[in-house]
This record gives C-alpha cells, structure tokens and sequence, in this order.
C-alpha cells in the first residue's frame, strides 16, 4: 500500500511533514510519495518554478527513509490534474497495488472542482485528516454524498483492495498553511517553527516570497 500526498508545496511545510509521518505510522505504508503539482489546475503560482517547489519537498524529506519525490507531474505540459497521475500510476504499479490519495479536509470538501472527480475513486482511496478551520458544513453537498456512499472505518479495507473507499483519519493536524508561511516571510515574522531549517535556507538564499 504506498501513500500519495499531491500539493502544490509552495513551500512544503511541518504541516505536509506532520501528515505524513501521523499516516505513515497509522497505516503502514510501503511508501509516501510527495507529488509537486507543476501547473496546479486551481491554483496561481506565478511567483515561483516548480522546480523550486520540488527542490524545496526533496530537502524536506531527504532524512525520511520511506518518504519520496514523485515528479511526474513536472515531466507533463498542460494543467496538473490528478486523475492523469492516478492513470499514469497504475501502468506503473499495477491494478493491485493499494494507492492512498492523502488529503486534506479543505481540499476534499471541494474535491467536486477536480477535473474528472467522479471518476477518481475508480483509480485510488482517499485518506482524509482534518484540518483546523476546515467547516465540515461547507462540504460540497456532492461530495457529502460520495462520502457517505464510500466511507470506510476499517484501515484494512484499503489495504486489501487496490481503490474506491475513503477513510476519514483522526490526527491531529497542524494550524500551518503555505499561505500563511508567504506572508509571514513578507512581513519578516519567523517561520523556524513551521518548517524544516533546509527549506528556510534554501527561500533565504534564493530570496523567496520576499
Ligand atoms: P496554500 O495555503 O497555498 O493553499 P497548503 O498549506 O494548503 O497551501 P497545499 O500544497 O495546498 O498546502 O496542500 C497539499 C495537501 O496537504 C492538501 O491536501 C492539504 O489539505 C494538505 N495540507 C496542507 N497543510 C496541511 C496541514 N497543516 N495539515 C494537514 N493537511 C495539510
Ligand atoms: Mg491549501
């Protein structure tokens, strides 16, 4: 069973970090994949490459001897869309293989704005983890309705079947967003707690988000 955890990493933070480790020791993956989103579908990230995105998501996880980079986003052109890289990772790993789509609360409650959503199960499970501020009200009523229809409890029913539950996982996530890391590194308000040093290091020397 291998994790995928998509962003936009614009930066990575202990927010991404401290999901993935929570995850990693709840369920056991094989592996987490961090894929950098080149050209994010919904997103601006005109202020910066993606390449330095994904620079910055290989420093953060280079001590995590199952945490990896997944750039096969970066190698498309056009808009990242998530159902291409599922497409894309089951001719890699098979139809067996138990692929974990890990996200937030935020992004899945407005899962039903992804390119081809409905069809997104049909390649993977989604792991969901809570995130502060994130109403569960605002859930888009579509996406309420998936939930109930494919919600497991069980973390075994993702290991034993390669896509097509999700499982609502409770760990405690952290108050930290890429949005406001770029404006506290705006306003000069420390960010050392809310990032691996690597990464501060690295949006000093290239003088990020300024
Ligand atoms: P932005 O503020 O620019 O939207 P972000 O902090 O939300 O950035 P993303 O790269 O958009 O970061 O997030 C990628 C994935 O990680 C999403 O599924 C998001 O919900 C999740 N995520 C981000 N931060 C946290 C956090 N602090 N705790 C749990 N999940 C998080
Ligand atoms: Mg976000």
């Amino acid at each position: 069973m291998i994790g995928i955890l998509g962003g936009t990493f614009n930066p990575i933070h202990n927010g991404h970090l401290h999901l993935a480790e929570r995850l990693q020791q709840t369920l056991a993956f094989e592996a987490i994949r961090f894929m950098p989103a080149s050209i994010p579908a919904l997103k601006d990230v005109s202020n910066i490459s993606a390449e330095q995105r994904a620079y910055m998501v290989e420093l953060a996880i280079v001590d995590h001897p199952t945490f990896q980079i997944d750039s096969r986003e970066l190698e498309r052109v056009g808009p990242s869309y998530t159902i291409d890289s599922l497409i894309s990772l089951r001719k890699e790993l098979g139809d067996k293989m138990s692929i974990c789509w890990l996200i937030g609360s935020d992004a899945f409650a407005k899962l039903n704005t992804w390119h081809r959503w409905n069809e997104l199960l049909n390649h993977c499970h989604f792991v969901v983890v809570k995130r502060p501020l994130s109403e569960e009200l605002n859930w888009n009523a579509e996406v309420k309705l998936l939930l109930e229809t494919h919600q497991t409890n069980d973390a075994n029913t993702l290991k034993n079947s390669a896509s097509g539950k999700v499982l609502i996982q409770e760990i405690e996530a952290l108050d930290i967003s890429s949005t406001q890391i770029r404006q506290h590194i705006a306003s000069k308000t420390n960010v050392s707690d809310a990032m691996p040093s690597s990464v501060i290091k690295y949006i000093q020397q290239h003088q990020l988000y300024q």
